[in-house]
């Protein structure tokens, strides 16, 4: 027995470094569904774990030299501080969050977290500090319950399902009979965008990151499940650095700082009375998402997601 033992601890030592490997490799890449184009400095350095501000410094960034996309973007999110990002769909927000996460190197100025700029910073320790949630999220071929745990491998069962809870999905995992063993992806259950946000907002509250990218999926959620998203949302991002691109603006009236990008550049920013009170872009988008239709009802979440095309 004992001369069976050692073959079989190491197999599983070497079982439990590939799987470690697997989740660090599907971390880097997998997430957002794309390469990284960034590479580490050979004198690259870790991110400290104590919570810092993320700083935007003069970023210009195009991802080919035809055309910038952000211009000359900064800003500053004070630890613990949320901020959001709204505006006309292609003006730059979901690059925003690419940036932050390093799949691109900026062009010109730069981004700092802690005080560290990210180009020198090891890329897996700053994804590691990060906790992302996608507009598109990828789900494994595997278990809900695995898909979740994913933010944190050591995570048990009680832990998983306190995380499903705050996210508003454990009801609609337990409504199945095999509940959270149920299969994923292309041959089992199929999610919708909103679900699978949520499954991803789980894994981030599992994960307990001191930095927060929420890319808010255009996706239309009912409103109950909307008001218990945010709820929990707020809980989650109260306590960290926290960036958030919004398309519903209500989900971001109580943000710290809401920047409002057009073709690229910040053209408004403040908080959400102080930005209606600009009577600018930001007060038009508001009207318009929440301007009764037709029928006299307020408009449907997929009518007022913010998709006013740039002119
Ligand atoms: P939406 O609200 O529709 O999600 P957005 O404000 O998040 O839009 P981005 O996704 O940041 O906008 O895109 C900004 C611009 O960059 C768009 O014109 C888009 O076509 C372009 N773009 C995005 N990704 C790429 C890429 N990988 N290669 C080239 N151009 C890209």
């Amino acid at each position: 027995m004992l001369q069976l033992y050692g073959p079989l601890n190491f197999f599983g030592t070497v079982y439990r470094t590939i799987q470690t490997a697997f989740i660090d490799m599907e971390n880097m890449f997998d997430l957002l569904k794309e390469e990284t184009e960034t590479v580490d400095d050979i004198d690259s350095i870790e991110l400290p774990k104590e919570q810092g501000s993320i700083v935007f410094d003069n970023v210009t960034f195009g991802y080919n030299q035809q055309r910038k996309i952000l211009e000359n973007v900064s800003f500053t999110v004070h630890p613990g501080e949320t901020i959001a990002i709204v505006g006309p769909s292609g003006s730059g927000k979901t690059t925003v969050v690419r940036l932050l996460f390093r799949l691109y190197d900026v062009d010109e100025g730069s981004i700092s977290f802690a005080g560290y700029d990210i180009r020198k910073l090891k890329r897996k320790s700053l994804r590691q500090s990060i906790g992302i949630v996608p507009q598109d999220t990828v789900l494994f071929n595997d278990t809900i319950g695995y898909n979740i745990q994913y933010g944190r491998p050591s995570a048990s069962q009680e832990e998983i399902e306190d995380a499903a809870k705050a996210a508003a999905i454990h009801d609609f995992i337990v409504s199945h009979s095999e509940a959270y063993k149920v299969l994923v992806g292309e041959r089992g259950l199929k999610l919708s965008g909103g679900e699978k946000q949520r499954v991803a907002i789980a894994r981030t509250i599992l994960k307990q990151p001191q930095y927060i990218l929420l890319d808010e999926a255009t996706s239309a959620l009912d409103s109950q499940t909307e008001r218990a998203i945010q709820e929990n949302l707020y809980e989650l991002c109260r306590s960290r650095t926290s960036v958030i691109v919004a398309h519903r603006l209500s989900t971001i009236v109580h943000a710290d700082r809401i920047l409002v990008l057009k073709h690229g550049r910040i053209v408004e920013s403040g908080t959400h009375d102080e930005l209606l009170s600009l009577n600018g872009l930001y007060y038009d988008m508001w009207e318009l998402q929440n301007k009764p239709n037709r029928q006299g009802s307020e408009k449907s979440l997929d009518q007022t997601a913010i998709d006013m095309p740039e002119d």
